[in-house]
């Protein structure tokens, strides 16, 4: 069986994603695919170049991802621009790796990471959706803290998602990360116990 994953940036994502592999769960990581398909050589890489002009490429050839952040953060006419350039390709082979995934290993549970499921509008391709949810000033303090950013960016980032509230409504599954990892971990067990999974 499938289930995407999914919350705000740093409510948890990573965390329980590597809470689930360690209870022998197929981890999908979307990010991992989306850096994938504008590797150096790859022709969308050559577009997005074409796109946000060559400053966005390091002296390797590679993608400059803080570089073509800062550009996009701040408009969100070049996100959108971006995303519709990018997500076609990670929804292909994001698709086709979660597939292999469950075609080889039936009996497991296959997790697709994906940080912007809900606003990308991918919930149909999934069994069911889980929601790592922290409130947002838990959310605000970890961003800071993981990413060195100051109040003012932490939440310039979160308000290009959608409300994490709004999120836990539509999830179907709720894991509550604003507690201990003991605590998180322990909603994981009962998730994949529930799933007979363990
Ligand atoms: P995401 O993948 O959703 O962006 P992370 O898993 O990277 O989020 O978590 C964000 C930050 O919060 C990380 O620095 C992580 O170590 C920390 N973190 C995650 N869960 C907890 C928790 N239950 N208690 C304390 N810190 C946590």
């Amino acid at each position: 069986m499938n289930t995407g994953l999914t919350g705000g940036i740093a409510s948890g994502k990573s965390t329980v994603s590597k809470l689930l592999a360690d209870r022998g769960a197929i981890i999908v990581d979307a990010d991992q695919i989306a850096r994938e398909v504008v590797l150096p050589g790859t022709p969308l890489l050559s577009e997005v170049a074409q796109t946000f002009g060559e400053e966005i490429l390091l002296a390797d050839g590679s993608l400059n991802r803080k570089k073509l952040g800062s550009i996009v953060f701040s408009d969100e006419a070049k996100r959108k621009k971006l995303e519709s350039m990018l997500h076609p390709a990670i929804r292909k082979l994001m698709r086709e790796r979660m597939e292999d995934a469950e075609a080889a290993q039936p009996d497991k549970l296959v997790v697709v990471d994906i940080p912007l499921l809900y606003e990308s509008d991918l919930a149909h391709l999934f069994e069911e959706v889980i929601v790592v949810y922290v409130p947002v000033e838990i959310q605000i303090e970890r961003l800071m803290s993981r990413d060195g950013l100051s109040q003012e960016q932490a939440l310039q980032r979160i308000e290009t998602q959608m409300p994490i509230e709004l999120k836990k409504q539509k999830a179907d599954v709720v894991i509550d990360n604003s507690g201990s990892l003991e605590q998180t971990a322990r909603q994981i067990e009962e998730y994949m116990q529930g799933k007979g999974l363990r």
